[in-house]
């Protein structure tokens, strides 16, 4: 194995030759002025399920860099400004400690800020920008070795948030925050998928964070409802939801699996960073044993996708731990899955068989590429930048702004060439 590991999934022995943990932007700087083509790329948590993160080179950590506090919350300004390396969960504590909260959170706390805010990592609801947009300003240490600060409304900030760690190794982010508030965490079971189908937008509206998951075992079914529910504004959780009824014990996303890392459920409220994410901090989330990919459709073809993958169900079933659908809205940046249009993301937990994914996953494409979708970056697709290229209007303007802050292609690696070309 490399020097850098393998990634959380396991499905990825990282090939770097080295680790680099630069304590210092000068020392950043250096390691980026000597360093060959291709042959450095940042590591953030290892939560990706591809190679985005890999090179044969060096692997750069920022979690020693020693530039300012970690967190430095700035209330005037509305703003947290954190290292790239910190954890969501670990910057929720200090946040409410402060009294002040993150807009959304991913259904797990345990990635980096950086690294999370590269690949357009996303949570739900269908008013909630993924988690990049709210990203303020970013500061990097670019190519050329020259350290940079892009803010909200400066040229190139766009193109320099979802920007897959080609631009450089980022060092500080700013994120907007708001006045912390509570959740409630509702869970239906069995809801038919007729329903999901006359009622969507309902559904998905129905509180500030909506995930619908089915295994597609059950032909018409979908198995479960999560729903966030602001208790600061939302409305009461219904009785039922069109069908579906409230669990009376706390449910795991995936069928049988016990729900003892998942966050609490059954309407009790809780702060936001307890209840927005699926899974607590404190435990291994999620399944440990899994794959995932995800398609981020436009909302106005959203039914289009789901009756495709009605159709493809039989394929899907056998490989899949769970399906769950998730809504966010549209933000400006550049390579981000929800540019400019509000999105619904089709994602899927694959059970740990990726030569069986990776063949199924062209005709999943097949049905979504058509209606508008874009895939997560940081999980598993086969799409290439041939495929990609006329669904990012400003797909140009990232190449020169790549060009501009890494000129030599220091950043560069086997995923990018495939997927952005050049
Ligand atoms: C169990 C599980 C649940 C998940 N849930 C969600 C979810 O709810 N929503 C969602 O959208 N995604 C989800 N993901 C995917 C995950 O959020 C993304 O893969 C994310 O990029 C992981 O962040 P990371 O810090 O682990 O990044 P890594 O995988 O380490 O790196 C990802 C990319 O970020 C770049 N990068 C990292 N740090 C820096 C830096 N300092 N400077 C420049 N570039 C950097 C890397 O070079 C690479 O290109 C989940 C993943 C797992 C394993």
């Amino acid at each position: 194995m490399g020097a850098a590991g393998s990634n959380w999934a396991g499905n990825l022995d990282y090939s770097a030759r080295m680790l680099a943990a630069p304590r210092s932007i000068p020392e950043l700087q250096e390691l980026i002025a000597s360093a060959e083509p291709g042959s450095l790329k940042a590591l953030g948590t290892r939560h990706s399920f591809n190679d985005v993160a890999d090179t044969d080179g060096t692997a750069v950590s920022t979690a020693s860099l020693q530039d300012g506090p970690a967190v430095a919350i700035d209330a005037d300004r509305g703003v947290v400004a954190v290292a790239s390396g910190v954890r969501y969960g670990e910057l929720a504590l200090e946040l409410d400690a402060a009294g002040l909260a993150l807009g959304n959170l991913a259904s797990l706390p345990h990635i980096s800020v950086g690294g999370a805010v590269a690949t357009g990592t996303h949570g739900s609801g269908e008013r909630n920008g993924s988690l990049a947009a709210a990203v303020a300003a970013v500061e990097f240490v670019d190519g050329r070795g020259e350290h940079v600060r892009l803010a909200r409304g400066d040229a190139g900030f766009d193109g320099a948030v979802v920007s897959l760690g080609v631009l450089g190794i980022t060092t500080r982010l700013e994120l907007d925050v708001e006045p912390s508030f509570e959740l409630a965490q509702h869970v239906y079971r069995e809801l038919p998928l007729e329903a999901l189908v006359a009622h969507f937008d309902e559904i998905v509206g129905a509180g500030y964070s909506v995930s619908v998951f089915s295994t597609w075992q059950r032909e018409g079914v979908a198995d479960q409802v999560w729903l966030k529910r602001r208790v600061d504004r939302d409305p009461a959780a219904p009785a039922e939801l069109f069908g579906a009824r409230p669990a009376d014990a706390p449910q795991h996303p995936i069928p049988g699996v016990s729900a003892v890392h998942c966050t609490p459920q059954l309407g009790v409220p809780g702060p936001w960073f307890q209840r927005l994410p699926h899974f607590l901090l404190e435990f291994r989330p999620s399944n440990g044993d899994e794959l995932q990919s995800e398609y981020l459709v436009p909302r106005a073809r959203a039914l289009d996708a789901l009756a495709a993958l009605r159709r493809l169900a039989p394929r899907i079933a056998p490989l899949l731990l769970v399906n769950e659908i998730r809504e966010v809205a549209a933000d400006a940046l550049w390579l981000s899955g929800s540019f400019e249009t509000d999105v619904v993301a089709f994602h899927f937990t694959w059970q740990p068989r990726q030569a069986e994914v990776d063949a199924l996953l062209p005709a999943i494409e097949a049905e979504l590429l058509p209606l508008g979708a874009r895939p997560h970056w940081g999980k598993r697709f086969a799409a290439d930048a041939s495929a990609l290229e006329g669904r990012y209007s400003h797909w140009r303007d990232f190449a020169e702004l790549r060009a501009e802050h890494d000129p030599r292609g220091v950043f560069a690696n086997a995923f990018t060439r495939r997927v952005l070309g050049g």
